[in-house]
């Protein structure tokens, strides 16, 4: 198969894709269909922790592997293919919540923050976004403010994957509103036990009905100031340092979903037949289907040069946001295509391409939407032909 070509991954990227891909087949794909009626079971989870699948970004001292974004996007990859809400939890805890444990947090921090979400014995999520506050990060709500020992914090965060089935939460807020948000937001570690902490309701989506996504509210939740991750006044910085390994792995999980739609299409295209011939025959569908591995094959060579960028430890910015850009609009459409080429029967539950193409038309908004993205790429672009002196 094209996503083993030895020109692309390492032998050791394959053994490991294949060593994934027989633990999706044994524990999520008998099951896969029934945990989209959500939310995905906790024991799932610390199954694809014992496994290692949650600690590949993360340093031995957290439990982590330490073998990085490449093997990173193999795992979003094989687990999206079966399920894409499962993934999206998982992702969310240890990549959304635990990197900016990970690269922020001190060591006790990790031991005790970050070791349980990487053994799959805890659930983490992200609080950026809040119901005025979308694209415009900056323009953040939320407010931490010291009371002796302790940070006090009050807001709302809206869209929270995990939010209601987290125990932790990597909660951005404006510590000093008199200066620009650049400067004024800083991380916390927030145990969603704490008094004060609430959950509004789970938002009803379209699609990823494996996950549960949420609105939460804080009202005078009192943190402890050793949860502080990094420094004062270095939340943006570490909110912007996260986005780019969160959207390079998003670009991988939105090819899981193309990948699973046209394998489906193809098998579909050369049994069925219609006027006496497989449809596959008719250049209506043919053309489709080569469009679909075109899509695919891009998409890949974007993220793992993305991936292969963060593990130099290169600023991938313009990367990530092209892979992410580009993979998500290609499964809007590969999934689109193959319920096309599945005609009715696509059209129905009966097979699961209707499933990847509702969890694949978040993923063009999630993490930065994609006229975002397109901005980011432009801004990037003006700096390398215009640096600044
Ligand atoms: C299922 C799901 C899971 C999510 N999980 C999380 C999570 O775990 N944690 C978290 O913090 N957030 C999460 N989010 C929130 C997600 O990141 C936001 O929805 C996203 O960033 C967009 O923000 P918004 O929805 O407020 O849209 P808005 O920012 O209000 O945008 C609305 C529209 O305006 C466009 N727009 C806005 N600004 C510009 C601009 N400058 N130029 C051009 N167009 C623009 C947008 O592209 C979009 O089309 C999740 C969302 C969903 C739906």
């Amino acid at each position: 198969m094209d996503y083993l070509s030895e020109v692309m991954w390492t032998e050791d990227e394959i053994a490991f894709r294949k060593e994934v891909r027989a633990f999706c087949e044994k524990e999520i794909a008998p099951i896969a269909d029934e945990i989209d009626k959500g939310p995905y079971p906790r024991e799932l989870l610390r199954k694809i922790g014992k496994a290692g699948y949650m600690g590949v970004l993360h340093d031995a001292s957290a439990g982590g592997s330490e073998k990085g974004v490449s093997y990173e996007i193999i795992i979003a990859e094989e687990i999206s293919a079966v399920n894409g809400g499962l993934d999206m939890g998982r992702m969310s805890s240890t990549t959304l919540y635990g990197m900016p444990v990970s690269k922020f947090g001190t060591e006790e921090q990790k031991k005790k923050y970050l070791l349980p979400i990487v053994n799959g014995e805890k659930i983490g999520c992200i609080g950026i976004t809040e119901p005025d506050v979308g694209s415009d990060t900056a323009a953040m709500k939320t407010r931490a403010e010291k009371d002796g020992d302790e940070w006090v914090i009050n807001g709302e965060k809206r869209f929270i994957t995990n939010g209601s089935q987290a125990d932790y939460m990597c909660c951005f807020a404006i510590t000093d509103p008199s200066v620009s948000s650049k400067k004024g937001m800083s991380a916390f570690i927030v145990d969603t036990k704490s008094e004060g902490f609430s959950v509004v309701q789970d938002h009803d989506l379209l699609g990823m009905k494996s996950a549960r996504v949420s609105w939460l509210k804080m009202e005078d939740v009192r943190v402890p100031s050793g949860m502080l991750l990094g420094e004062l006044g270095q939340g943006f910085t570490i909110l912007m340092d996260e986005l780019d390994s969160e959207r390079t792995a998003i670009a991988a999980e939105a090819i899981g979903y193309g990948r699973t739609a046209f394998e489906v299409s193809v098998r579909y295209a050369n049994e069925r037949e219609q006027f006496g011939r497989p449809i596959r025959a008719f250049e209506g569908i043919s053309f489709k289907v080569a469009d679909m591995a075109m899509k695919l094959e891009a998409a890949r060579a974007l993220t793992l040069t993305a991936a292969r960028m963060l593990d130099r430890g290169m600023k991938a910015t313009k990367q990530a946001s092209i892979a992410k850009l580009y993979a998500t609009d290609a499964a809007v459409q590969i999934t689109n295509d193959a319920i096309q080429i599945l005609g009715g029967v696509g059209y129905t539950t009966d097979y699961p391409v209707e499933r990847f193409m509702r969890d694949a038309r978040l993923m063009t908004i999630g993490g930065g939407t994609a006229e975002i993205m397109r901005f980011i790429i432009q801004r990037e672009i003006y700096k390398e032909f215009f640096p600044r002196k």
